[in-house]
């Protein structure tokens, strides 16, 4: 058993290339005998059938780019054996987050293929390691986007695992450093992830709409945390699609007075309807005018680099505008105005597991919820089109059980 993370399932090979090759030449959907018959419905009906017995490694279906500007095919993967700390999940719904369009894509650097992206997991426990209390066989689980952090530097004693001094293992596509090779995300029939990174899901929640809690929910529900967003103060939230809709409902949860700039015209009476009072073009200089000195917080989740300063101008003295969003080099900042307003930009990352816990516990009591399109896994790319156009109403899930076998 490894020391460090106190997983058994060491040892599948430390050479990601080779594991990688290993997992893409199996053909066909063939499941190993731990999975096949399976299925979440049966194993939620059998209670403790599963919980603390042996589970090997599996082969599951994944859906995967495989190569540069390739589009989505079926494979096969492989996931780990169940050690003792471990929660085995059937993946229910993953929600599609501009995030898994980044890097599949490339935008921040070349990812390591096979891709498998998805980091909105909600899931059924199928089986649970010897020492796992939070999750017995049959519960529904999520797993935003970490599954490991080192849980000793001072960042995740402080619950930011997000933010972990040795390197946080993201869902998809980081160093897996339990099975060597690279991490693979929710667009698959299964995941197993160490229990402190699975997140308990209220029951008699609509799971496939809190599927994109797990990261737009959180990435959203952070900021207003940590900058104390309060009843009567005035957030402004800028791009109004996947994490933009959810940080509307969060934000008018607070009895924050809320206004969206959006680039889309069809999007102006959405943001009402979702509880803003007043939604903008962000292209029309006069409301940019007349808004001007006004907000106490803005969070931005506009995908790209943009001009900036129209929207720092917005902030009141010593207010902070969050971008979530553009993850690259920044635009078209101007020190003299920062420094007069004494505004602040900042960046943020997610939110730690406590977190995650909290927001989607804060949703559930208030009956919070993504506005979502299911989709079937052979939709994905089209999806990817749809929200790199600006045109999803407001999350892309995938219905993971759709075409799955037993
Ligand atoms: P999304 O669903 O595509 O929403 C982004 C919205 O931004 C669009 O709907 C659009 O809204 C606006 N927009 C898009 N392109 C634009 C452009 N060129 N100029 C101005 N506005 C534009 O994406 P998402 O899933 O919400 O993710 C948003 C960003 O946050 C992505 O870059 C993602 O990688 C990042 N992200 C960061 C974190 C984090 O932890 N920091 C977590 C998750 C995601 P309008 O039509 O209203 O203009
Ligand atoms: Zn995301």
């Amino acid at each position: 058993m490894c020391e460090r993370c106190g997983d058994s399932a060491h040892g599948f090979g430390a050479d990601g290339t080779s594991r990688r090759d290993l997992l893409l030449s199996g053909a066909g959907l063939m499941a190993a005998p731990l999975v096949a018959g399976m299925a979440g419905e049966a194993h939620a009906q059998t209670g403790q059938a599963e919980q603390n017995v042996n589970i090997g490694p599996s082969r599951v279906r994944a859906f995967a780019v495989t190569g540069a500007s390739r589009p989505f095919s079926q494979i096969e993967i492989e996931r780990r054996a169940v050690g003792p700390n471990d929660v085995l999940l059937d993946i229910l719904y993953a929600g599609i987050c501009h995030s898994d369009i980044h890097t599949v894509r490339g935008d921040w650097g070349a990812p390591n293929y096979a891709c498998v992206p998805g980091h909105e997991i909600v899931g059924r426990v199928r089986a649970v390691g010897r020492n796992v209390t939070k999750f017995k066989v049959g519960d529904i689980g999520g797993v935003g986007c970490m599954v490991n952090s080192c849980g000793t530097c001072e960042n995740c004693l402080a619950d930011r695992e997000q933010n972990c001094l040795n390197g946080t293992t993201f869902t998809y596509d980081a160093p897996d450093k339990v099975s060597g090779g690279h991490t693979f995300g929710g667009y698959s029939d299964a995941i197993v992830v160490t229990e402190k990174f699975v997140i308990r899901i209220p029951p008699g929640v609509d799971l496939a709409a809190y599927a994109p809690l797990l990261c737009a929910g959180v990435t959203t529900f952070s900021p207003m945390q940590h900058w104390q967003l309060e009843a009567g103060q005035r957030i402004g939230v800028v791009g109004l699609g996947g994490l933009g809709h959810v940080a509307v409902k969060l934000a008018v949860a607070r009895k924050a007075d809320v206004i969206v700039f959006t680039t889309s015209p069809g999007k102006l009476e959405d943001a009402k309807r979702l509880g803003a009072r007043e939604a903008v073009l962000s292209t029309d200089a006069d409301a940019m005018t007349r808004l001007a000195n006004q907000f106490d917080l803005l969070i931005s989740t506009v995908p790209q680099a943009y001009p900036m300063q129209p929207f720092m101008n917005l902030l009141k003295l010593d207010a902070t505008l969050v971008n979530v969003g553009a993850l690259g080099e920044l635009q078209g900042l101007n020190g003299m105005l920062l420094g007069f307003g004494r505004k602040s930009l900042a960046g943020s990352m997610i939110g730690g597991i406590a977190e995650t816990q909290a927001v989607i516990d804060y949703c559930a009591t208030r009956n919070i919820k993504a506005d979502i399109e299911l989709i079937t896994p052979d939709q994905i790319d089209r999806a990817y089109e749809r929200v790199v156009n600006k045109d999803v109403r407001y999350r892309f899930v995938i219905d993971m059980t759709a075409g799955r076998e037993g």
